[in-house]
């Protein structure tokens, strides 16, 4: 084969990761597709006030570009972004770019990928990896009389950062990850919060201290100590905690249960707030989250925790079933995201027409979470059924990567011209899956973004540490190779 010709799709965290890996492999011959006129994905549309990850920061970094300076244990957002843009620039990733286009369609036809984008722009790759994101399209909720409100209204990943806080009367639909933040770095600005909560979650309370100038210098000057720390983290995180969640009997399960209950009892005084605050299933069962001081945030004089149901949005503001209307100038929609998007709305056409919207129609799979069994020569990185949401997602990229480009070598050396995962190998996952994921604490009663249409885990049910084996070389009986 001539050098092989890459499309990758989306320039976030795994799309830049694609380009440089690319490289690093002398497979030069390759664009990247962004439909916004800026790369980082999560971190370009996610800049709401207290926006910050909750992987320690040194493990949420590419393995092969540490960085010394992170300000924090856990990096704000700005500061993640700003990483990704650092890292695009030092290994010229950024001229390979295609911003401010979208991929509208891609379709397999005489052996090759054709591509075509909204502006109308075609072209033909021999391989296309779809590093799309998972987290990123908006869940709008379906309440009446939403779009009748006459203040500010937004998504926490769209803010509008011309609308200002202060002295205002701000209402947050939403109790998960982002509204927990945003809670904590708005409350001593806003004249009045209030946080309408559909479901009570537990908070795992984790400090966030800010490295010393000393730690960085050292950092910076023993790059060998960051290394270090990078692997004592990550084994810590999937011991502590990704490993955790997938056996909800473990003891260590049980610890994450108790910090958070100890969590709720030490801090939160009035007993009908606490038992407001207080969640009627285990701990980790929807994605954890994570908080130093939410609880001192929602106590403070100007918050209030509404947990009656919302009736309808008015234009002055939000009314509960209870008939009273609290009247808002902002409303911040935390309402999370719709996860089972993956590469559409691209309409993927395999060979034969076969579609990917029919072939996904009941609900997205892959195989491995990268590849889909009658697609030949696509990949994806963070698809279904990966880890997500207890992992480093960084470091599930890399190791699905490693994975892909061994596939993508048995067509540069002519083993074969395509090849895609087989359909049983799929099922026999499938259904292994499903088995495991009963298992794990995302079953144990309550309604998450985690669970499928069936009421299903779809993310990986097994521990990090067999992800970690598995990705280390394709077992080839589970491909069709043509
Ligand atoms: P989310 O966890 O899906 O939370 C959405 C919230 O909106 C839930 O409290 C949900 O209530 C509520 N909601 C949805 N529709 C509603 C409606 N019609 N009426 C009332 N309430 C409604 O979304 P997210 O907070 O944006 O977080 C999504 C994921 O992104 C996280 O789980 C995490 O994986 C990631 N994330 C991570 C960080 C971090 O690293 N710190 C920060 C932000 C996000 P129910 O619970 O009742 O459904």
């Amino acid at each position: 084969m001539n050098p092989p010709r890459f499309a990758i799709i989306g320039a976030g965290m795994s799309g830049i990761l694609s380009a440089i890996k690319l490289a690093e492999a002398g497979l030069t011959d390759f664009t990247i597709y962004e439909k916004a006129d800026r790369l980082g994905g999560t971190w370009r549309e996610n800049t709401y006030p207290g926006v910050a990850c909750d992987v320690p920061s040194h493990l949420y970094s590419y393995s092969f570009a540490p960085n010394p300076d992170w300000s924090h244990h856990f990096a704000p957002g700005g500061e993640i972004q700003a990483y990704f843009e650092d890292v695009a620039r030092r290994y010229a990733v950024e001229k390979a770019i295609r911003f401010g286009d979208e991929v509208k369609r891609c379709a397999f036809t005489d052996g090759r990928w054709h591509l075509e984008t909204a502006s109308g722009h075609r072209s033909e790759a021999d391989f296309v990896i779809g590093a799309t994101g998972v987290l990123h399209h908006p869940s709008y909720p379906d309440i009446e009389g939403l779009q009748t409100f006459a203040g500010a209204c937004f998504h926490s990943a769209r803010w509008d950062h011309d609308v200002p806080l202060e002295d205002r009367r701000v209402g947050i639909i939403g109790t998960g990850s982002s509204a927990v933040q945003i809670v904590s770095a708005v409350i001593d600005r806003v004249a009045h919060l209030s946080l309408f909560q559909r479901t009570a979650q537990w908070i795992m309370p984790q400090q966030n201290p800010t490295y010393t100038e000393e730690e960085r210098t050292r950092f910076r000057e023993r790059p060998g100590e960051m290394h270090e720390l990078r692997r004592q983290i990550s084994e810590l995180f999937a011991d502590a905690f990704s490993n955790a969640v997938v056996d909800a009997e473990s003891p260590q399960m049980k610890l994450i249960e108790d910090l958070c209950r100890a969590n709720l009892e030490e801090n939160v005084s009035d007993p009908v707030l606490r038992e407001q605050l207080r969640p009627d299933y285990r701990a980790a069962c929807k994605r954890l989250v994570v908080s130093p001081d939410f609880y001192q945030a929602i106590q403070k004089p100007g918050a209030e925790l509404v947990t009656e149901g919302i009736e309808r949005i008015e234009p002055a503001g939000v009314r509960t079933r209870d008939g009273r209307l609290r009247e808002l100038d902002v409303l911040v929609l935390a309402t999370g995201f719709r996860v089972d998007r993956f590469l559409r709305p691209m309409e993927v056409v395999g060979p034969d027409g076969l579609r990917l919207d029919d072939v996904w129609a009941e609900r997205p799979a892959a195989y491995l979470s990268v590849s889909i069994p009658g697609f030949p020569n696509l990949f994806l990185l963070n698809g279904p059924n990966g880890p997500v949401g207890n992992f480093s997602l960084i470091e599930v990229a890399e190791l699905q990567f490693t994975y892909i480009l061994q596939l993508v070598d048995l067509v540069r050396t002519g083993k074969c011209r395509r090849i895609s995962a087989a359909r049983q190998a799929l099922e026999k996952f499938d259904a292994e899956r499903v088995e495991a994921a009963k298992k794990t604490v995302w079953t144990t009663g309550c309604h998450s973004w985690y669970l499928d249409d069936r009421g299903v885990p779809a993310a990986w049910p097994w521990t990090f540490t067999r992800f970690r084996e598995v990705m280390t070389r394709p077992d080839l009986r589970a491909f069709e190779l043509r």
